[in-house]
């Protein structure tokens, strides 16, 4: 028989969660009663197809033909002798729609269609996610609906046309800050009711179990196909991979098949937003254990408890909590977190622009600067990984906006 799969299968990991979701303390299922036999339901679903060949086939097809995988693991060649380093890149920036995001949301909508759901709903923030489902809702015939903050449908105007065009209803949210997590709480509200012949794709490692364990297996495509390309390109495991995280997913993803390797440091990387003054980002350096979407993790929150908002150069990193696995893995020292600030994440992003021709999202900015703030002697001769969770063609106009060029 043959043991090695041509494609990704999930495996079960050595940090999975128990039964009812907990990663350590963090995760579980803080819901509504109502919601609880929804989850269950889910919970069983996505169990039947975890580790089943036919349907990680399914989905292997439509990420070799439609998103374009496997990604390149690429050799910064510019970088890497400006750093006396072995720099890579997993391009995760090249799959179809510019970011990771693509790659759980192909293989949500192929366990609803399993399921025999009719449509499915998002909820979204800076529009990525939600422009995500809208795709994968055109090619596989599904009803879509993205709820997304009033606030930030105004900002995000192009975003929004994208998902129209694609085919999608989008809710405008009025309630609360009239942002990202009043987005999630409306999603999670429309699903109790309509969970007949709805599901909802969340987009980020975070919500209520099953969520941060299903999209963990998912992401995990990516390091599944990086190690081995590692291996290949360098001959060795990398001493450092390096990832941005906003709720954590594509960290998370290229993290989990380095985990149990001794000599393999992990990093995280939040946006610290203005600076360390600033309470509005990195919620595991300045955020406290709280309860949010369903789910127990660290948190930005006053003194009173109120979530705060985050704000940081990069849309798609302002979730004010972050995935519960990461919490755990945080407080089990297992994987290494840090914050970069708006102005380093936007130097890298010049930087690896003028330096590789690659023009990175501001959010996979904030992994390549870490770069800069490591100490030049941690990085001799080793060997990193960076995963590049995106490109920055959506960051033109307010890159434009800050920067001028002669
Ligand atoms: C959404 C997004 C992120 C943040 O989401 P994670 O779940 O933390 O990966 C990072 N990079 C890009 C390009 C994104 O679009």
């Amino acid at each position: 028989m043959n043991t090695t799969n041509t494609y990704y299968i999930p495996k079960p990991s050595p940090h999975d969660p128990d039964d009812l979701g907990h990663f350590g303390i963090y995760g579980g299922r803080y819901v509504p009663e109502t919601l609880m036999p929804v989850l269950e339901h889910l919970k069983a679903d996505y169990e039947a197809v975890r580790f089943d060949p036919e349907f990680w086939g399914q989905v292997h097809y439509y990420y070799q033909h439609y998103v374009g995988r496997p990604s390149p693991l690429y050799y910064a060649e510019n970088l890497s002798d400006e750093l006396n380093a072995r720099i890579y890149l997993k391009r995760e920036d090249l799959n179809h729609t510019g970011a990771h995001k693509i790659n759980h949301t192909v293989a949500q909508a192929i366990l609803a269609k399993r399921l025999g759901k009719k449509k499915i709903i998002a909820e979204t923030g800076a529009g990525q996610h939600g422009v995500a489902t809208a795709t994968v809702a055109a090619l596989f015939g599904l009803e879509c609906e993205i709820f997304m903050g009033a606030k930030d449908v105004a900002r995000q105007e192009l975003n929004v046309f994208r998902m129209k065009l694609l085919g999608a209803k989008v809710h405008a949210v009025e309630s609360g800050s009239r942002t990202l997590k009043d987005a999630m709480n409306d999603a999670i509200r429309h699903w109790v009711t309509h969970a007949r012949d709805t599901f909802y794709v969340i987009g980020t490692v975070a919500g209520p179990h099953p969520y941060p364990m299903m999209i963990r297996d998912i992401q995990s495509i990516i390091g599944w196909e990086a190690r081995a390309q590692i291996q290949k390109a360098a001959g060795t495991l990398p001493d450092k991979v390096i990832a941005c995280i906003g709720g954590g997913s594509n960290a998370i993803g290229i993290f989990n098949h380095f985990l149990e390797d001794e000599g393999v440091e992990c990093i995280g990387i939040e946006a610290g937003g203005l600076g360390l003054d600033s309470k509005h980002g990195a919620s595991l350096a300045k955020g406290a254990p709280g309860v949010l979407h369903g789910q127990m993790s660290y948190l930005l929150q006053d003194d009173d408890g109120q979530i705060l908002e985050a704000h940081s150069i990069s849309a798609g990193l302002d979730y004010p909590g972050i995935g519960p696995e990461h919490a755990y893995l945080k407080d089990e020292r297992i994987v290494t977190y840090d914050h970069i600030t708006d102005t380093e994440a936007l130097d890298a992003f010049v930087w690896l622009s003028q330096r590789e021709g690659i023009i990175p999202a501001f959010e996979s900015s904030h992994a390549v600067a870490y770069l800069k703030k490591m100490p030049r002697q941690a990085l001799q001769g080793k060997t990193i990984l960076i995963n590049l969770s995106g490109r920055g063609d959506k960051d033109m106009i307010q890159a434009k906006e800050m920067l001028d060029f002669e």
